[in-house]
């Protein structure tokens, strides 16, 4: 059996090319896993609103670092933590909620946190205001 213990950490400058960058981490990581097509799309989608959420709202004008950190178990389960040394939120519950976002312009849904719960089996979000934001995706893939 092969040994599915994994684990790669990437930082890059919150720009918002590097969404895509980071959504091809995830495929590159999770690759050697057998992934699902629907596992491997679910969890590039809700990598790609966890690193959206740094460029656009940690950072928002100034520049930051992003970082990546992405783990898989032996039972296949995968974890991936996305993190920032933004702005923080300061009500985590409430920022989690469908449809909130601090967004005036109508460009953002506040979707995105509904949209890593709906993908991902679990979602844990720590953040300290002033201090930056974790947010930990975790999902286990099927098959052995
Ligand atoms: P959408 O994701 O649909 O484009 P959105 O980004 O506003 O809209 P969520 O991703 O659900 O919606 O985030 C909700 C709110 O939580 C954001 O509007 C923002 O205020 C806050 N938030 C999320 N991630 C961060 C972060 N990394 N740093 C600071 N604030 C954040
Ligand atoms: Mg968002």
């Amino acid at each position: 059996m092969k040994n599915r213990n994994n684990i790669l950490e990437v930082k890059f400058p919150a720009i918002s090319r590097n969404e895509a960058t980071a959504r091809a981490v995830c495929a590159a990581f999770m690759i050697s896993l057998d992934p699902t097509v629907s596992e491997l799309a679910d969890m590039k989608c809700a990598v790609s609103e966890a690193v959206t959420n740094c460029i656009v709202h940690a950072y928002s004008d100034k520049t930051g670092t992003v970082f990546m950190k992405l783990e898989s178990s032996e039972d296949r389960q995968v974890k991936i933590e996305v993190r920032d040394k933004g702005c923080g939120i300061e009500d985590v519950e409430f920022a989690m909620e469908p449809l909130f976002t601090t967004n005036t312009d109508g460009e953002r849904s506040g979707m995105g946190f509904t949209v890593m719960q709906t993908f991902c089996d679990k979602v844990k979000v720590r953040s300290t205001p002033g201090r930056g934001t974790k947010v930990t995706l975790m999902k286990k893939l099927s098959g052995t």
